[in-house]
């Protein structure tokens, strides 16, 4: 029996079989019928929910293929430091420190994320001096806008026994007072180590985070996502099977595996009871940087890596922000094709920052995915164009050259790093506009359908999930967005103030603004 019927709606199904359409009918969670007038009045029955759309644009449940739940949970339970919540100074990360230090007991972990020294009046990063100021008696840590960096108090350092005596660990850096060689506080590429070193946040307080990302992701219209975390491991997969299994989140999850996570999978089982639908475990992730000229892993390591997980039946998927990093992914596709044959693979490359067009046909050529951040544009826009060197920024995320070239092309928020919102990532697609209006290669403008592409039907293929996802086809999942408007026939303006007026999940309506 239909169990809803989407009437009077503007459907852009993504599927080019029927792209247009006016009514969905929805059965047992899934797609059952799309059709473009009355052609659905038969199917209807007493207990048959029917929703007038009025008019409103459906499209397919929006996919973040590249998300940070652990990250974004943590950031909705802790200090946001970000400019946009007005931290525009040290001393307002000070008051916001000062404040929260006087509701908890001392020795309590104070964190806070998101800084972004670019817009400080100060100019710099602040250091473990400055947050002593603020709370001497709670140890203190927060991250920078990026991830990469973060800043612990005097407290805090001693309690994951940084001093002046410790030397640099070989994957990340301690800042030094030139003079003195005390450490300033200010930590870069350390994330492992401290995640290993400071306690966790509490459960409950965690679990709070988890729930409130939960309704975030609803209010958005993003009805799936992929974590593409480098510390997901065994214990990890089994927090998402806790959190998915007591409904914490709804929306339904791929999990990529770390490295510790891989090597734990090569030894043992990672079954889950959860339906595939709901969890599941995606490709392995692979961080690659170029530091001072030298690449880590180096390529050696790199091809060996890929190879592996190539061989394994598994999608690589690898961190590359440089032109040099990507070849690097290029050459080790590459080196495990040679050896090891495989149609569709889709190994990813994540970021995929500063690319040249010879470069992206090498891409399209070798069969890999791009999954790239649109809205770091609208966010990051004004800082690029003032730090990036002239050389890389005119190949700052080239998503029409990417896209004409040849390449999968897929979006995401690498939320907690920019908002999650997807509509934003779709309005910096078409727009290319930075949040300050400043234009950023206007050029690699793509249209609104090719935007609305990347969020839906190429973010389902980047997860192998296109037979069920990515598109409103009979036979799929009924994952569903209304949006208040039509992204394909709005001015670029007009995309920007976009809403979300309903999220349907599994044929369930779970976010309403429709009334
Ligand atoms: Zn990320």
């Amino acid at each position: 029996m239909t169990d809803l019927i989407l009437n009077n709606a503007n459907v852009i199904t993504m599927d080019p079989a029927l792209p247009r359409a006016k009514r969905v009918a929805i059965r047992d969670g899934k797609i059952f019928a799309v059709a473009r007038n009355d052609e659905l009045k038969g199917l209807r029955h007493k207990n048959t929910k029917v929703i007038d759309c009025k008019g409103k644009t459906v499209l397919p449940g929006f996919i973040d293929a590249h998300f940070h739940l652990h990250g974004f949970a943590e950031s909705l339970v802790t200090l946001n430091l970000e400019p946009r919540n007005n931290v525009r100074s040290i001393s307002e990360i000070q008051d916001k420190i000062k404040q929260l230090s006087q509701k908890i007991p001392p020795g309590t972990w104070i964190r806070g994320r998101g800084y972004n020294e670019f817009y400080f009046t100060e100019k710099r990063h602040p250091t473990r001096w400055d947050l002593d100021l603020a709370a001497p008696h709670h140890p203190i840590r927060i991250t920078h806008r990026s991830g990469r960096a973060h800043i612990l108090n005097s407290l805090g350092l001693k309690l994951v026994h940084i001093s002046k005596e410790t030397s640099d660990p070989p994957e990340g850096l301690i800042d030094r007072d030139i003079r003195t060689g005390e450490p300033t506080g200010l930590l870069y590429g350390m994330g492992d180590y401290l995640a290993k070193a400071i306690p966790p946040i509490e459960n409950e307080q965690m679990e709070h985070g988890v729930s409130l990302a939960g309704q975030e992701l609803f209010s958005l219209g993003i009805t799936s996502i992929c974590d593409a975390s480098s510390r997901n491991n065994l214990t990890r997969w089994k927090t998402f099977q806790t959190w998915k299994e007591r409904n914490l989140l709804k929306s339904r999850i791929t999990v990529v595996l770390g490295r510790d996570g891989f090597s734990q999978y090569e030894k043992e089982n990672f079954s889950s009871q959860m339906e595939a639908n709901q969890l599941r475990l995606g490709g392995v992730k692979i961080i690659l940087h170029e530091t001072t000229g030298r690449l880590r892993p180096s390529q050696a390591e790199l091809n060996e890596m890929v190879l592996n997980i190539h061989q394994l039946g598994l999608q690589a998927i690898i961190h590359a922000i440089e032109e040099k990093t990507i070849e690097a992914v290029c050459h080790a596709v590459e080196f495990s094709l040679q050896r090891s044959p495989r149609v569709d693979h889709r190994h990813r490359i994540e970021h995929c920052s500063v690319c040249t067009q010879p470069l992206a046909r090498r891409l399209a050529s070798l069969g890999i995915m791009v999954v790239t951040q649109p809205s770091f544009i609208y966010y990051n826009g004004e800082r690029y164009l003032r730090t990036v060197p002239d050389s890389n920024l005119k190949h700052l995320y080239p998503i029409a050259t990417l896209i004409n070239n040849g390449v999968k092309v897929v979006g995401s928020s690498d939320c907690p790093i920019v908002p999650v919102n997807p509509l934003i990532g779709i309005y910096s697609s078409v727009s290319r506009m930075a949040e300050n209006g400043e234009l950023v290669l206007p050029e690699e403008r793509v249209s609104p359908l090719e935007a609305l592409r990347m969020y839906t039907a190429e973010a389902s293929k980047a997860t192998f999930e296109e037979t069920s996802k990515g598109s409103i086809t009979p036979g799929k999942l009924a994952d569903l967005v209304v949006l208040n408007g039509d992204p394909t026939k709005l001015s670029i303006d007009e995309i920007k103030g976009m809403k979300v007026e309903m999220t349907i999940l599994n044929g369930e309506v779970v976010w309403d603004k429709m009334g």
